[in-house]
């Protein structure tokens, strides 16, 4: 067997395609998918961002808007 062809293998290409200079901002994980607000986040981190912005937007919109159809 000639051993050259592991040589290849043993370098894999960055798979998730991220450069590893970005990190997330909560937990420091190299995985970032999304940049909020200046500062980047791996996706678990990220989507947690987005719902609690989400429900504190649907907060404000709740006490700023007069329900209607009550009697
Ligand atoms: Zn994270």
């Amino acid at each position: 067997m000639r051993g050259q062809d592991k040589n290849i293998l043993a370098h894999p290409p960055h798979i998730f395609g991220m450069s590893p200079k970005y990190r997330c901002s909560v937990c420091g994980s190299p995985h970032v998918m999304a940049k909020i607000g200046g500062n980047y986040y791996c996706f678990k981190c990220g989507s947690k961002i987005v719902i609690e912005h989400a429900r504190r937007v649907i907060e404000i919109y709740k006490a700023t808007v007069v329900p209607q159809g009550k009697t």
